[in-house]
């Protein structure tokens, strides 16, 4: 969406069904209340006439993050231009309309360019600016959850379906995950196959949407039959930690949750409640997490690569260079099992030699 601050959005703005521009409240922008209370904008326009004054209008533009179009009279166009970003645009109130049209549009080609290419979700980058927004207005009243998306065992999907598949699969990721967090502060493609959802709300719907969209990626039919899961590591604040704090924490309940089977919803909470229980420090039994899932990675890329090395050896072993027929040494290993198939079964079987 394109939330539109301090009057209403024109018509010719409100028919572009693609730029789904929204009214939002100019108000509350002022008081620092909008963000955490609306999903993250894809863009904003701040229109001069409805703030009260040039400092409000200033005011108002620091609390937004995204891409803004401030909408102002010719006059103090040289004053706004003094605090603009440089990433940010200006439009005159008296240019027609059409003009401030084309500026839209191009504001929202700008975040296209910004967001990762396969997934179509904003990259890291964007949620670390989301985080640092929020994060020092966090309180009680305006909790902050962080849940982030690791695909299971996705090395293997590679090794068996080919990095295309894989690439499919981080594709229509983009698209679960989107749709199933609609009211999400920030969401982003984390990394290679992780996945991040920032909410603005306390622990209980977080998890919440976490094990929705868990099912949700469960359920959904990717090509070729893949099945795919996740695990799910949650964060949930109330008072401002650092960005780092927060990730670290969702990070080290993702490993809880793959050392605990995969696909499910860990919570940190949940981890230090657990480590409490048994006396013992987080610290450690997340490090214990982290050897048992890294000893699994290896493991299983070296039984994987093992037998795909021994399946390669036994093609070539079995299959005559020449003529790409099976070689000798492979009707010798399949006839005995050919034969016992067909005495079990009362089945004929029939050997026909060539010879040139
Ligand atoms: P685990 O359940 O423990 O997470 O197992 P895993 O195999 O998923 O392990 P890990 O998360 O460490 O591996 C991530 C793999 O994802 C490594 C890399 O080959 C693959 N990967 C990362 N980015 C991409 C991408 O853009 N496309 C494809 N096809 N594969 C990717
Ligand atoms: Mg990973
Ligand atoms: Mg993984």
């Amino acid at each position: 969406r394109i939330l539109w601050y301090g009057s209403p959005p024109p018509r010719n703005v409100l028919k572009q069904r693609s730029l789904a521009v929204v009214p939002g409240d100019a108000q509350a922008l002022v008081e620092g209340a909008e963000p955490p209370a609306v999903p993250a904008p894809r863009a904003a326009v701040l229109d001069a006439a409805g703030f009260a004054n040039a400092r409000q209008l200033r005011a108002a533009y620091h609390q937004l993050s995204c891409p803004v179009l401030v909408l102002a009279p010719a006059e103090s166009a040289p004053s706004i231009l003094r605090w603009l970003r440089p990433a940010d645009d200006l439009a005159l109130s008296e240019a027609p309309k059409e003009l401030l049209l084309y500026r839209l549009r191009q504001l929202d080609a700008q975040r296209s360019r910004s967001l990762d290419a396969l997934s179509g979700l904003p990259r890291r980058r964007q949620l670390y600016e989301a985080l640092q927004r929020l994060l020092p207005l966090c309180s009680e009243a305006h909790p902050l959850t962080l849940l982030l998306i690791d695909i299971d065992h996705f090395k293997r999907l590679n090794d068996m379906h080919g990095h295309m598949a894989g690439d499919q699969v981080i594709r229509e990721l983009g698209a679960i995950v989107a749709s199933a967090a609609p009211q999400a502060e920030e969401l982003a493609r984390y990394g290679g196959e992780e996945f991040a959802v920032l909410l603005g709300s306390g622990e209980a719907r977080g998890r919440a949407t976490g094990e929705a969209l868990r099912q949700a990626i469960a359920e959904h039919a990717f090509p070729d039959d893949i099945a795919i899961t996740v695990s799910v590591g949650l964060s949930a604040t109330a008072t401002p930690i650092t960005a780092e704090q927060l990730v670290q924490q969702a990070d080290e309940a993702i490993y809880a949750a793959k050392a605990a089977g995969r696909d499910r919803v860990v919570s940190y909470s949940e981890l230090e409640r657990d480590a409490a229980a048994r006396d013992e420090d987080v610290a450690l039994a997340s490090f214990e997490n982290l050897t048992q899932v890294v000893a699994q990675r290896v493991t299983e890329m070296l039984t994987w690569r093992g037998r795909r090395l021994f399946e390669r050896l036994r093609l070539q072993a079995e299959n005559d260079a020449l003529t790409g027929l099976y070689a000798r040494r492979y009707l010798d290993r399949r006839l005995n099992h050919e034969v016992e198939v067909a005495h079990g079964e009362s089945l004929e079987l029939c050997a026909a030699l060539f010879d040139l």
